[in-house]
């Protein structure tokens, strides 16, 4: 492993799926090799890759390995086992973000008590163990009422791990089928809209923050994003002051995916961060003068941080999703992919990102477009970036 403040040209990633591949993509231009580990030798950054480890995320003796291979280690998913990583810490591997940042942050719980600490909003909050049910429940109905929000601590993605429960058996039962492992629980948030922001902090402290995004979640997936967000001055500086506070108390260097919900009254609350590369990024591969893999890199590489702005005036990011067909019909699917894929860059200003997984599964992302709009009126530019994402949707989702 080389000196901290050198610039670091060897990258490893742990983890080799989507977010991988375009890391990969963006080390090319940068000069910057990749290595990977990642268990399967068909997911879609293993070919962009000069070198990969075949083995399990958390098999901390492969990212021993791996560290033979870098000089900085980074991540594109949270399913590591972190306390198998400090040894490796401890022996000279470097890792960034840093590992004291990520274990505050892969526990949704510890998470949004680090938040709380630094004193930004999020919504009201508690830890759930079992056997502590029946002090903590009536309060919390009490408090809060139902609806409220369950959520695993860790490997969370996608909604896979959020139940909202309407009430307390419902909240018994899901708990129960769980096996009864530790909880967050939230109280329900009636937000109007969910926002989200990405940032990223070097290794001399510079902090750049994109544009922040609004999302459109479907049963908790996120189907598409609207760049920028359409949001009063006040409302900006508040999420960029977020974005400060955050990456400054944390104090790591990376890029990070900061989730929001904005309320009918202008009040925000801080939902979730992810420690890495994110969804409501993807927008900044067509859209902005360096994409959030290109800043990732130079963040971890130890180079200089770039310009977050966007060159267009708005964009649009669609989230292409597996289909619901059953297995025997996979020839069709594919056949039927391609095609479609073909209608989608039809549309003027559309870039199409495939990931190439080798299989698909109803809800899997399976790659994005990007469709860039020059409408000046910020109002005009939310109507049509909302009637191309249902065009998309109308074209990607129809015949399956
Ligand atoms: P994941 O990490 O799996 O993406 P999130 O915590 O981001 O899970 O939750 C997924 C979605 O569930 C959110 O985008 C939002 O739509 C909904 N959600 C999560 N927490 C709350 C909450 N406290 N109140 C209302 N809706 C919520």
């Amino acid at each position: 492993m080389a000196e901290q403040s050198q610039i670091l040209k060897r990258v490893g990633v742990i983890g080799g799926g989507q977010l991988a591949m375009m890391m990969a993509d963006a080390a090319k231009s940068l000069g910057i090799s990749i290595a990977l580990q990642t268990p399967h030798n068909t997911d879609p950054a293993v070919t962009l890759a000069q070198q990969t480890v075949l083995a399990e995320i958390e098999d901390a003796q492969a990212t021993a390995e791996l560290g033979n291979y870098c000089d900085v280690i980074t991540f594109e998913n949270e399913f590591v086992d972190l306390e198998s990583l400090f040894p490796l810490s401890q022996k000279g591997v470097c890792f960034r973000p840093g590992l004291e940042a990520l274990s505050v942050l892969l526990d949704k719980y510890d998470q949004l008590c680090f938040v709380k600490n630094l004193g930004l909003p999020t919504p009201e909050f508690r830890a759930l163990t079992k056997g502590e049910e029946d002090s903590v429940l009536p309060s919390i109905k009490k408090d809060w009422g139902f609806p409220i929000v369950l959520k695993t601590r860790r490997h969370g993605y996608d909604g896979q791990g959020t139940f909202i429960c309407e009430n307390e058996e419902s909240l018994r039962w899901i708990w129960g089928k769980m096996g009864y492992p530790p909880l967050l629980v939230q109280e329900f948030v009636t937000f109007e809209r969910e926002l989200a922001v990405m940032a990223a902090r070097s290794v001399t402290g510079e902090i750049v923050v994109y544009p922040a995004v609004e999302t459109y979640q479907s049963d908790q997936v996120c189907h598409w994003v609207i760049a920028p967000a359409l949001l009063t001055p006040s409302l900006t500086e508040q999420i960029q002051a977020i974005a400060y506070t955050l990456l400054e108390g944390l104090q790591t260097v990376g890029i990070f995916g900061i989730e929001l919900f904005l309320t009918a009254s202008g009040e925000i609350f801080l939902n979730e961060i992810a420690p890495r590369t994110h969804n409501s990024g993807h927008f900044t591969l067509d859209a902005c003068q360096t994409s959030q893999f290109e800043q990732h890199l130079r963040a971890v590489s130890g180079l200089a941080l770039s310009s977050p702005q966007m060159h267009c005036q708005g964009a649009v990011m669609v989230n292409l999703l597996g289909y619901e067909l059953t297995q025997t019909q996979t020839n069709t699917l594919q056949t039927l992919y391609t095609q479609k894929q073909q209608q989608l860059t039809e549309i003027p200003n559309a870039f199409v990102h495939w990931y190439g997984k080798a299989e698909s599964r109803p809800g899997r992302k399976l790659g994005h477009v990007t469709i860039l709009l020059n409408t000046q009126s910020p109002e005009q530019r939310q109507s049509e970036a909302i009637a191309i994402a249902r065009k998309v949707e109308s074209i990607w989702y129809t015949d399956c």
